[in-house]
């Protein structure tokens, strides 16, 4: 099946003729053809896009909501099939794609709120006989280029609070797990979103350069790995468009002797190798104070050793496959850079057996990993950790933020006095103090800072409104 474009309400063949095959990771199983599309589809979407603006953005904000608390009954009923499908695509297990749906469920929810969420602000004597006032708009075109971990989530921090704003949107999903996108728009038409609101162009480099190039596009989000979210921020801003770049990451854990040590391995356990290690909040590094370090890897290991690794779609598969093979290969490749820097390999997940034909790898764990090594430095974006020994919180936060990323960061300790100094001290955006992915839900920002992002406002929350609207101030005298 080749997929079509969703421009102007319709769906449509691209232009391009070049085409890319979608497989289930976990089978190798065809499920679709994408097309690469070109400049020519995207001029198609942006101006269907700004063609629908005008009405899309006069209408009332509680109309638009509503639109949106339909679409939030359609996904809730078609939750199970949406979960598969991402599964299918992607291959992390049904019961993580279930979360996932969740997690746009709750975009979508918090999006219901324009309403409340556009409001302005007044001061009515601001001089004598003078009062001022604070106006939201749209931007107008906005545009969403977004990653193949997430096919749900990530699109849902974008085109929900988008148009409920009153923008219209163009959305280009990753080449590598297209068909859910589809899907979501499919049942936004459903809801009775009108046309053009919403548009979809398929496709990969030559789709995002022609949004980027493209003087109708106010705004673009873009969630990816770091060099391209780079990228896409300097040609973006180049082009005079507000632009949020959400980039890779290499999210570091503490773990203090005063911790749970059972709760501490079983959540970075599910951080570093659920999803296969390909989230952009997965525990790449964990940092354990030396005087329990012996004890805590050997948690690890065991759970590392007993996991269940497979599809996705089978019941107990906690480990499904990476994206492609190409993926595994370069995961492979560090796990024989980390042996060759001279760390500690006390669990190898290559060479793992398993029925499906997919591509597997099992759970990886160094230690005695240190920060001159690439598979401290390098997001891996696989199932492999890395345990660093250190002296205490001080050390292991010093270490912490020599990184060049700063997504996320975890502490786990049982001390007050060691939350406050880590949450004051740790460089990075969204922090944990005993739970292993600590990301925030949709009515906060989600973002961090270094080379994990590029921008100013981050995605979700009072900062994805500010980013979806323009300000404007009056000022009026009366008398
Ligand atoms: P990717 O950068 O390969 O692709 C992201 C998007 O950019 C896709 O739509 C792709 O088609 C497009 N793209 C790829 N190469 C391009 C190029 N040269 N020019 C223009 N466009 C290009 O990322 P991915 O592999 O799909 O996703 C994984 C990455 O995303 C990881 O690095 C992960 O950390 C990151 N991520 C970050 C967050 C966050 O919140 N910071 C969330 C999810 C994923």
């Amino acid at each position: 099946m080749r997929l079509n474009n969703y421009i102007g309400g319709e769906w449509q063949a691209a232009e391009g003729t070049d085409t890319v095959e979608v497989v289930n990771p976990a089978t190798n199983e065809t499920l679709g053809v994408v097309p690469l599309s070109t400049g020519a589809d995207v001029d198609k979407a942006v101006e269907a896009a700004k063609r629908a603006f005008p009405e899309w953005s006069n209408t009332a904000v509680p109309k638009r909501s509503r639109i949106l608390f339909a679409y939030q009954q359609l996904l809730v009923e078609h939750w199970d099939e949406l979960a598969e499908l991402i599964t299918k695509e992607n291959g992390k297990s049904l019961k993580e794609a279930k979360g996932e749906v969740l997690r746009g469920i709750e975009c979508v929810e918090f999006a219901c709120g324009a309403p409340t969420l556009m409001m302005g602000e007044q001061l009515p004597d601001i001089a004598t006989g003078l009062e001022s006032g604070m106006y939201r708009y749209p931007l107008g075109v906005v545009a969403g280029i977004t990653p193949f971990n997430f096919p749900m989530m990530v699109p849902c921090w974008m085109f929900p609070l988008a148009i409920a704003c009153g923008n219209t949107f163009v959305m280009k999903p990753s080449e590598r797990t297209p068909l859910l996108a589809n899907r979501l728009a499919e049942l936004l038409e459903e809801a009775g979103l009108p046309a053009g609101v919403m548009n979809i162009v398929h496709g990969a480099k030559d789709v995002v350069n022609g949004l980027l190039e493209h003087q109708d596009v106010k705004a673009v989000s873009f969630v990816g790995s770091q060099p391209v979210a780079e990228l896409v921020y300097k040609k973006g801003t180049d082009h005079l468009k507000r632009v949020q770049a959400l980039a890779g990451a290499k999210n570091h854990s503490i773990v203090l002797q005063d911790a749970d040590l059972e709760n501490a391995a079983s959540q970075i356990i599910a951080a570093a190798y659920g999803s296969a290690g390909e989230r952009c909040m997965a525990c790449a590094v964990v940092a354990v104070e030396e005087s329990i370090a012996d004890e805590f890897v050997a948690k690890l290991k065991e759970a590392a050793t007993t996991m269940v690794i497979g599809d996705g779609l089978e019941d107990d598969v906690f480990l499904g496959p990476v994206i492609r093979q190409s993926q595994k290969e370069r995961a492979e490749s560090y796990i024989e850079k980390g042996l060759q820097e001279g760390a500690e390999l006390v669990q190898d997940g290559r060479g793992v057996t398993v029925p499906e034909q997919g591509y597997f790898i099992g759970p990886s764990l160094f230690d005695h990993v240190t920060p001159e090594m690439s598979i401290w430095k390098d997001e891996i974006f696989a199932p492999v950790l890395s345990v660093v020994r250190v002296a205490d919180l001080d050390a292991a936060i010093q270490l912490a933020n020599t990184s060049s990323f700063a997504n996320g960061a975890c502490l786990f300790t049982g001390s007050g006095k060691a939350v406050a100094q880590f949450r004051d001290t740790i460089d990075a955006g969204m922090l944990g103090v005993n739970i292993g992915v600590p990301a925030p839900m949709a009515f906060f920002p989600f973002s961090g800072y270094k080379d994990s992002f590029y921008g100013d406002l981050h995605a979700n929350g009072k900062d994805g409104v500010n980013f979806y609207t323009r300000k404007k101030m009056i000022t009026t005298r009366w008398v």
